[in-house]
């Protein structure tokens, strides 16, 4: 049910670094092994956020962390290395930070100018949030078109949410608090789980699993590139100073 790693990350985003133990390891191929650990600080690729990367060690040991993935409910860790660390022993995590400050920023940048989008009166109605990509292009998708180009005031909107340097917080609450609460709610949400709740203070809640910058005057300044409409879809394309 739920997962031996304890995701630190979820519960503090700004934890670099963590002292684990490890469960179990896998061969993955040439020098490349996953690896399961008691607790990470590690953020396993997934809701368009890109994984974290970064090194473990331990006493006689240490790997290159390429890339984190979420497989059948557990976090596994792809290390690079010529040895697999020993089951039991203890590791040392660090994150690469710059890398995940970007990816934080950028994905906390996608809800920000989801709560402009809300605001201003366009979301959940008529464009139902569906998706986002935090990447190297950030983009966010919603179902439904305005009919008018949005772009403007959209940009303008997400960053006066940024000037005003709100607080983004989170906190986990039981799917029937998330219905009465959240401005929209994804489709497929656990309902046997305790799910996560953020909240940009005076605007409203959405559910997420991702990491967060505590405020939103740490995403500086957003572009928006392009608002596109397509059939009954509408992209959103922005990039941060
Ligand atoms: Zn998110």
């Amino acid at each position: 049910m739920y997962m031996k790693t304890q995701p630190i990350y979820l519960t503090d985003a700004y934890v670099k670094e963590m002292d684990a133990l490890v469960l179990d390891v896998i061969p993955e191929g040439d020098r490349r092994w996953k690896v399961l650990l008691d607790k990470t600080v590690f953020y396993p690729m997934g809701g368009g956020q890109p994984t974290d990367q970064g090194i473990l060690s331990g006493s006689d040991w240490s790997g290159k962390v390429y890339q984190v993935l979420t497989r059948e409910g557990e976090i596994l860790h792809f290390v690079e290395s010529v040895a697999p660390p020993v089951i039991g022993s203890a590791v040392h995590g660090v994150i690469d930070w710059d890398r995940r400050y970007k990816h934080m920023r950028l994905h906390s940048a996608g809800h920000v100018i989801d709560f402009a989008m809300h605001v201003l009166g366009y979301s959940p109605k008529p464009l139902y949030p569906q998706k986002g990509d935090h990447g190297k292009k950030p983009y966010i998708v919603y179902s439904g078109v305005t009919g008018s180009d949005i772009t403007r005031e959209l940009t303008d909107k997400s960053n006066e949410l940024v000037t005003k340097a709100m607080p983004l917080t989170t906190a986990f609450v039981p799917l029937a608090e998330l219905e009465k609460e959240a401005i929209y709610l994804q489709p497929g949400l656990p309902a046997d789980k305790p799910l996560r709740k953020l909240t940009l203070e005076g605007v409203g809640s959405v559910a997420d699993g991702g990491t967060q910058v505590k405020n939103t005057s740490e995403v500086g300044l957003i572009t928006i590139a392009s608002v596109t409409a397509m059939d009954d879809t509408t992209v959103v394309s922005y990039s941060l100073g």
